[in-house]
């Protein structure tokens, strides 16, 4: 087949402006760090810095929760619907200049333009609408149960989705009275100091949204400063256990939201291009840099030649290159950390003798690129079948029965998120009822609402984002 060339459609960033260092934002203003200490964020894709960040110290940290402290007394004040008037106000100030944090997002973290423009930005806007609404409804509710704020709050946030993870975290603690700490991560913190701007710029009482950058070190600063009263953590299940250990003696508020490795489970009843299109956004979708991406494809036994070759085929015409190409479906990845830890679990995959299929493409010269991959000849016992990649590469298991699908997608100690590919409504219902997961699509995949509760089960962690649950990680009753 001959392949369609594509014409470069690059996206100016000449919309944003990067400032050479940034400071932390506490108490209604950037601020020098009391550590003197600065990293470097780059792009992923050039490997170009783009900016100087500081790296929160104990101090700085110390300062961000008494501005929270003092933010507190300004926002437990608030009516309710004047806190629901500053959500309103950062949601279309976020889309007015929506533009310029997709480009910054993409900039920053490696994701394609198309992605950052039409997925991330439309959901971050669309949370802080959603729980704008809520402020104002909390007491009606939860019937004769009185619910009150935590208080200050510590959030701490991985780097695939940054703004967006900001906004299921900011917008439901605002929104429910308490104020904010955020430490972003240190690879992509560019949106998060975007975001800060528009706090100061709508006149966001001092205090209520806090912004500490730094490291893995400035998020355990944040986990054990004994002014918070609850923590709000996105990231790794190994992050996520050494903060519950570190938080364990005290009477604080927790959830985690952490890894996971779902199945997308193909029958052989399903309509199989349509399935093809949904295991091909399952996984490559943010170069599988998703927590709840669909890294495990379960194909029943007698679809399997056929699926595989319709699967690599469109594998094939996926475009690797510049995020801000509006043509690109996989950009870089996030860093060389990240990329090492992919390269070095598919070559484990490799030598424990799974078949790799890799699509061919060029590479730009510099930055972070890993090919599109997948793995057939995979046995439930492989790394690749049981660790969480976070990358572009997707592991394939089959079935023959709807019992073993089930029996082999429960096998995990993560429980996040899961797929069901079928014509019969009665076998989305009957699999869905037995999978370990959080949340389930059927005959669909990846689909985000700010109405709909998200989180895990097992070593995925517990606690809900979004929806009328995700409000109640932000409340507690009253005592
Ligand atoms: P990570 O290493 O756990 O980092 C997450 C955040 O925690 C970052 O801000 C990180 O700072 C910070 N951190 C690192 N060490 C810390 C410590 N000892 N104490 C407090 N904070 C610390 O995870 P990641 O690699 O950024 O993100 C990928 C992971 O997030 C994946 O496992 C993915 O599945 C998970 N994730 C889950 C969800 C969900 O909703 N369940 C959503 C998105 C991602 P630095 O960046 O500076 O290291
Ligand atoms: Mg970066």
């Amino acid at each position: 087949m001959d392949k369609w060339e594509y014409s470069e459609s690059i996206e100016s960033d000449s919309i944003v402006s990067i400032q050479s260092k940034y400071g932390h934002f506490i108490d209604g203003k950037f601020s020098t760090p009391n550590s003197k200490k600065y990293l470097k964020t780059v792009s992923p894709s050039t490997e170009e810095v783009l900016a100087s960040i500081s790296i929160g110290n104990k101090n700085d940290v110390d300062s961000a929760v008494n501005s929270a402290k003092e933010g507190l007394k300004i926002w437990s004040k608030t009516a309710p619907s004047e806190r629901a008037k500053y959500l309103y106000k950062l949601a279309r100030l976020i889309q007015e200049r929506s533009r310029e944090f997709a480009v910054l997002e993409s900039m920053d973290g490696g994701k394609p333009i198309k992605e950052s423009r039409d997925f991330d930005l439309p959901q971050v806007a669309a949370n802080f609408f959603y729980f704008a609404g809520w402020a104002d409804k909390l007491d009606i509710s939860w019937g004769t149960k009185e619910m009150k704020p935590y208080g200050v709050v510590g959030q701490i946030i991985p780097w695939n989705f940054p703004l967006l993870m900001l906004a299921w975290k900011v917008a439901p603690a605002l929104a429910t009275g308490n104020t904010v700490v955020l430490k972003p991560a240190e690879t992509t913190p560019l949106t998060a100091l975007l975001f800060a701007e528009l706090c100061e710029e709508i006149g966001l009482p001092k205090g209520v949204f806090n912004l500490v950058t730094g490291d893995g070190t400035t998020g355990s600063e944040l986990v054990n400063h004994e002014g918070i009263s609850k923590i709000a953590f996105t990231g790794s299940t190994s992050v996520g256990k050494y903060i519950q250990n570190a938080v364990g003696e005290r009477d604080i508020g927790l959830t985690l939201e952490l890894g996971g490795k779902a199945a997308n489970i193909v029958y052989n009843d399903a309509a199989l291009d349509q399935a093809v299109e949904g295991v091909v956004n399952g996984i490559f979708f943010n170069q599988g840099h998703v927590c709840c991406a669909g890294s495990r494809l379960l194909l029943q036994e007698d679809i399997h030649d056929e699926f595989i070759n319709k699967l690599e085929k469109r594998m094939q015409t996926l475009r690797v290159g510049n995020p801000l190409d509006k043509n690109t479906d996989i950009g870089a990845i996030n860093s060389k950390e990240q990329l090492e830890k992919i390269t070095s679990l598919v070559n484990e995959g490799v030598n424990d003798g799974g078949e790799l299929f890799q699509i061919e493409c060029d590479l730009p010269s510099s930055g972070y690129w890993f090919r599109p991959s997948l793995f057939t000849n995979v046995q439930p016992s492989y790394n690749i079948a049981r660790e969480e990649i976070f990358g572009p590469v997707l592991t394939t298991l089959t079935f023959r029965t709807p019992e073993e699908a089930v029996e082999i997608a429960n096998n995990t100690e993560y429980g996040l998120s899961a797929g069901v590919w079928t014509e019969k409504g009665s076998k989305i219902l009957w699999t869905a009822d037995r999978l370990d997961a959080g949340v389930i699509w059927a005959n669909t995949f990846n689909k985000f609402d700010p109405s709909s509760p998200f989180g895990g089960y097992k070593e995925s962690g517990f606690g809900r984002e979004g929806g009328r649950h995700g409000l109640l990680s932000y409340l507690k009753v009253q005592s």
